[in-house]
């Protein structure tokens, strides 16, 4: 007998478990509260301006090309990688931060805050890579 699911929610969560699952062979229903799907991956458009309510960039495209593979789709995009990611700036302080993906570029930014920023970076990475990255 056919399995059916139900998902709550047409976000991009609710959206990739669809389609994992009707690649399994599942029958999948999706309910949405909302007019439209997406989620927090939306635009509200008001006097000619259109904003974007979430995303604006993928921090983890490895996810994105594995769940493609997954379920045997192509992705309607290509990457690029940013450099720097994006800039921060705080009120009340004139220097703009550039995250970059060089670590050591990265803490030079911070260097007067934190000025063993680049080994606690590294701690970091370490710890999730050996957590999250695939093949790990
Ligand atoms: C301002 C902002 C910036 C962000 N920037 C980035 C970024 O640059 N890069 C990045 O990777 N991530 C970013 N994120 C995070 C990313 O948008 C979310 O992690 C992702 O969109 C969450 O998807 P989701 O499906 O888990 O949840 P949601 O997108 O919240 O989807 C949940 C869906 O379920 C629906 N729903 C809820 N309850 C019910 C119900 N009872 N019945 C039916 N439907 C229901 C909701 O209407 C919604 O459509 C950002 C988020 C925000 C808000």
């Amino acid at each position: 007998m056919e399995k059916s699911v139900l998902i709550a929610g047409a976000g991009l969560g609710g959206l990739a478990t669809a389609l994992r699952l009707s690649g399994k062979g599942y029958k999948v229903h999706i309910v949405e509260k909302n007019s439209q799907p997406g989620g927090r991956v939306n635009q509200i458009k008001k006097d000619g301006f259109t904003f974007d309510t979430g995303p604006s960039f993928f921090s983890m495209s490895y996810e994105f090309k594995q769940f493609a593979a997954e379920c045997n789709i192509e992705l309607p995009f290509s990457y690029y990688s940013l450099d720097p990611l994006y800039t921060v700036n705080f009120r009340g302080n004139p220097k703009t931060y550039f995250l970059y993906k060089d670590i050591k570029k990265l803490a030079e930014q911070f260097i007067e805050k934190e000025p063993d920023f680049e080994q606690k970076m590294h701690r970091y990475l370490d710890r999730f890579l050996r957590f999250h990255a695939p093949n790990n």
